[in-house]
């Protein structure tokens, strides 16, 4: 039982949605963007969401798009992790998100709201931020089209009423080489000890990580030490290491030299993969 009443909107235009909230926002309700409802609806059944309204996206067309527009794959940001799965345009996204949850959850989760909820993980913004791709965001200012690579700063930099519509991925991208790998402490389904999301690109492997630092985050400074092959691989894994952009986690899942411990093996075992 969610214990709060709140009126719901199931918009279909991009245009229409921003009205709505636009007007739901002055009349004070604390209007919110709803995507699968798997994190709000967890929320409000332990009396953790303050809101008036809820605005569904799952109907807007474009946030239903899952295609390829010219050099493009536009992937709305209401599409599941099942239809991105059993899709398969994207194959490390796939694999990344086929690794949330489980698969009755996998088939509520958005994408949008995996890259826009608030638990610290985030897994599908791996894939996204290693293939550059472009985040297209709708709001009460207007539309923008900008790199994840700078919106995506810990989190979704997002201003009030913005949400994101849809994911634009280069074609060139999403048949790179690749390899996604999550260790969890016990079991298969649950949280990330540490997940990476890894691809060769021209030549050099591009690196991203959840479930390392209290944010998921790619690095170009990590990236640099792991390809210089002037250097053993143990001296590249261990300065990559030192470069990571927060204090590396300790927690229930593991203290701070199990984490390191375990980046170390799975960045050996990843980049021999890829340079082999
Ligand atoms: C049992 C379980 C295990 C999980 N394990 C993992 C895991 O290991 N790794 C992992 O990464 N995730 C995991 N998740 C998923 C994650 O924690 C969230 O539940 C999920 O990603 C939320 O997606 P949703 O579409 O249901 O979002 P919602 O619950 O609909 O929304 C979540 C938030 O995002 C906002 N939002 C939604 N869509 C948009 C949008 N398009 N633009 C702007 N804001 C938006 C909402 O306003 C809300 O604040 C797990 C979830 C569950 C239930």
């Amino acid at each position: 039982m969610i214990p709060l009443n709140f009126e719901y909107y199931r918009p279909e235009t991009l245009a229409d949605t921003v009205d709505i909230f636009d007007k739901l926002d002055a009349e004070g309700k604390q209007p919110m963007y709803y995507g699968g409802g798997t994190e709000i609806i967890s929320m409000g059944r332990m009396s953790n969401l303050t809101t008036g309204a809820l605005i569904d996206l799952k109907e807007i067309a474009d946030c239903k798009v899952l295609e390829y527009q010219q050099e493009q794959l536009v992937i709305g940001s209401s599409v599941t992790l099942t239809q991105i799965h059993e899709t398969n345009l994207f194959p490390l996204l796939s694999q990344a998100g086929a690794r949330i949850a489980d698969h009755t959850i996998q088939n509520k989760i958005t994408l949008g709201g995996n890259l826009c909820g608030t638990i610290i993980y985030k897994e599908t913004v791996l894939p996204l931020l290693l293939s550059d791709s472009q985040v297209f965001i709708a709001g009460p200012g207007g539309q923008r089209t900008v790199p994840i690579n700078s919106v995506f700063k810990e989190r979704m930099q997002l201003g009030k009423g913005e949400f994101v519509a849809q994911i634009k991925v280069d074609k060139k991208y999403v048949s790179c080489p690749y390899v996604h790998v999550k260790q969890t402490k016990q079991d298969k389904i649950t949280y990330p000890l540490v997940s990476i999301c890894t691809m060769a690109v021209s030549g050099g492997i591009r690196a991203a990580f959840s479930g390392v630092c209290g944010f998921p985050f790619r690095s170009i400074a990590m990236e640099e030490e792991l390809n210089d092959r002037s250097r053993s691989m143990e001296q590249r894994i261990d300065k990559a290491i030192d470069l990571t952009p927060g204090p590396i986690l300790a927690d229930l899942e593991g203290s701070m030299e199990y984490r390191k411990f375990i980046i170390k093996g799975l960045l050996n075992s990843i980049i021999n993969q890829l340079e082999e």
